[in-house]
């Protein structure tokens, strides 16, 4: 007796099932992801039945996942010992597209009251079709968990109808077999599907056998809670997601209920590729939903300058059947973006007062990228503005400082933070910029990092103190009366007589307030510059304008003193001396980009000098 029925889809049904074949889903391997979600949620519901003591059919068996392929056949095989389905499911789940039988069953549960922690990954109710993107047909064969119900088979083409039959013999939970189209056949493929297998499902929490070989052997431990986690098992984790086999420098796994339910765990890798000259590098980050990979490498997930980290960031709120395209530029990846960043940075600032060796070494590997993040990143950057660390003047050579600890360090009467830029501490020291501060006891930032400035004037502001190159800050030394200066017309007789011989590149000479023990400074005319900023331009290919420059002299220098007496004494003498101060002034600020025609003229200085000792 045939109880074969013929079933149509309705019409809306049958538009809707066209799309879902020909638009949802860019990839078409993700008929597995979702067959296979299916399978584990199949599973997890009758673990869950299992466990508040209903009675099962075949009970012995345990849930789990086996696939088959059969290359010759083109078909593939996806079997769970999960649920199953009685007839009339079978009718209300599969003839009904976008009727969800994994939320109507969490709903029941909550109608009864009970705690619905069954953990399933479906509730939209439109994955089973994905199969018809590659199938000529789809059997399904299913027997309930029930003991007296009997199994069904249910086959379609994805045009127009199903049908169902009886399958009284078979054993209990869902066996979907897809018959590939010609097109489709890789899909049968062993290796093919062992792939597919890895990088969507690996972390479902169910064994998933393939020809009867188990594939995942790694567990996803970042929904397992913290305590409970051997380092061992974080070891075998990051090695599987991260393909590195030097342990990390950090590792942050942390869970959020609000404004979002996110379980993540991020490692920050030992080795920072992009010095490495490996060009460069790309977050690692895969983005899960329930333990099912969405999209790896999620480029939104993080701002850019993040783009070291690896690890796994799952969250429940994301619709995990709508297509990676639209995922992108969903608000909710914005947020997701906002919190886990945050969250990041919060560890970054834990972990330096809880262990600042550990933060010093990723800070030494990773500082550029949170730079990076300070310059490009408005919404973090006072976040980021806490973790830079500086060589400073009161700590020694190779100690660093944070701005928390400097600013707690000033006197009262300095009201900024400043810094001087220079390739090494030694110059740093020795810089002219930096005698006014040394002779106050104003701690000074010594940055070598051609970035740092860059830096500093996007950060500009630190607890409310305003952030100030040395060499445009406004400083003037408590000078002690020195009879033997220069007066204020010698300056202004010397300074004219100067500028008329240096010619263009001179906006004015004036008389220095913070000099000690230099002659000369230079300072850009344009107050917005810096000499590195013009230099760092010019890298760049940038148009930075012409150079102008403030010489400012040091009246009480006896260099100063004794050229004022020689511009009328010897002429050619204080001509060369004036081009050799503005050369070293220009030296000390580091914009001397020739140096040859210094040299010509301090040799024959030299020559001068040795001349008159004769
Ligand atoms: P969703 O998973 O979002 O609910 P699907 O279209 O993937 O939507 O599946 C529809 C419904 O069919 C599921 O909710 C479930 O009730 C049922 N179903 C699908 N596959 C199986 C299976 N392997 N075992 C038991 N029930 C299944
Ligand atoms: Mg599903």
């Amino acid at each position: 007796m045939s109880e074969t029925e013929k079933h149509q889809f309705q019409a809306e049904i049958q538009q809707l099932l066209d799309i879902v074949i020909h638009s949802l889903y860019t990839d078409k391997e993700i008929f597995i992801r979702e067959l296979i979600s299916n399978a584990a949620d199949a599973c997890e519901k009758y673990r869950f039945l299992q466990s508040t003591g209903k009675e099962t059919h075949e009970s012995d068996i345990e849930p789990k996942i086996s696939i088959a392929t059969d290359d010759q056949a083109k078909t593939i095989t996806i079997t769970d010992t999960g649920v199953g389905m009685t007839r009339e499911e079978l009718v209300e789940n599969l003839g009904t597209i976008a009727h969800s039988g994994s939320k109507a069953f969490l709903k029941q549960l909550k109608e009864q009251k009970e705690t619905p922690d069954a953990n399933l990954i479906g509730q939209f109710g439109v994955g089973f079709y994905s199969a018809f993107m590659v199938a000529e047909e789809v059997q399904v064969q299913t027997r309930s968990y029930q003991a007296d119900k009997p199994g069904h088979s249910w086959t379609s083409t994805g045009q127009g109808s199903y049908e169902i039959d009886n399958a009284p013999d078979i054993s209990r939970g869902t066996r979907i077999l897809v018959k590939l189209k010609d097109d489709d056949k890789e899909f049968s493929e062993a290796a093919k599907v062992e792939a597919i297998i890895k990088r969507y499902s690996n972390f479902v929490p169910f064994p998933i056998e393939l020809n009867g070989e188990l594939t995942n052997k790694v567990s996803a431990i970042w929904a397992r809670s913290k305590n409970e986690i051997k380092e061992e098992e974080y070891k075998e984790f990051y090695e599987f997601i991260g393909h590195d086999h030097e342990a990390p420098l950090g590792r942050l796994h942390f869970s959020a209920d609000a404004p979002l339910a996110i379980q993540s765990l991020l490692f920050i890798p030992s080795k920072n590729i992009e010095n490495m000259g490996m060009g460069r590098s790309d977050n690692e980050v895969n983005l899960y939903c329930r333990k099912v990979l969405i999209e790896p490498k999620a480029k939104k997930l993080f701002p850019d300058w993040l783009r070291f980290l690896k690890g796994v960031v799952d969250s429940e709120d994301l619709p995990l059947n709508i297509s990676r395209e639209s995922m992108q530029d969903s608000s909710l990846m914005q947020k997701l973006n906002k919190v886990i960043t945050t969250r990041f940075l919060k560890y970054l600032d834990e972990l330096s007062k809880k262990d600042a060796d550990q933060f010093n070494k990723i800070y030494d590997e990773y500082q550029r990228f949170l730079k990076e993040g300070v310059i490009s990143d408005f919404t973090h950057r006072d976040a980021l503005g806490k973790l830079l660390r500086f060589e400073t003047s009161t700590l020694d050579k190779g100690q660093k400082t944070s701005l928390t600890e400097y600013v707690a360090r000033m006197k009262e009467e300095q009201k900024e933070i400043f810094f001087v830029f220079a390739p090494t501490r030694e110059t740093a020291e020795s810089s002219p910029y930096y005698e006014a501060f040394q002779s106050k006891g104003f701690e000074v930032l010594f940055v070598y990092d051609p970035w740092d400035e860059m830096v500093m004037e996007n950060l500009a502001r630190f607890e409310e103190k305003t952030i100030t190159a040395a060499e445009r800050a406004e400083i003037k030394i408590d000078s002690p009366d020195d009879q033997s200066a220069l007066s204020a017309e010698e300056v202004e007789d010397l300074g004219k007589w100067m500028k008329e011989n240096l010619g263009e590149s001179i906006d004015q000479v004036k008389a220095s307030e913070r000099l000690v023990d230099s002659p000369a400074v230079v300072v850009d005319a344009d107050k917005t510059m810096t000499a590195n900023m013009r230099r760092l331009m010019k890298a760049l290919n940038q148009e930075s304008g012409p150079t102008k420059y403030d010489l400012e002299i040091n009246p009480r220098h006896e260099v100063i003193k004794r050229l004022h007496a020689t511009k009328t004494a010897d002429e050619d003498l204080a001509k060369a001396v004036t081009a050799q101060l503005f050369d070293n002034a220009r030296m000390a600020a580091g914009v001397v980009d020739d140096p040859r025609e210094l040299v010509t003229r301090l040799n024959s200085l030299l020559e001068k000098v040795l001349a008159e000792k004769k």
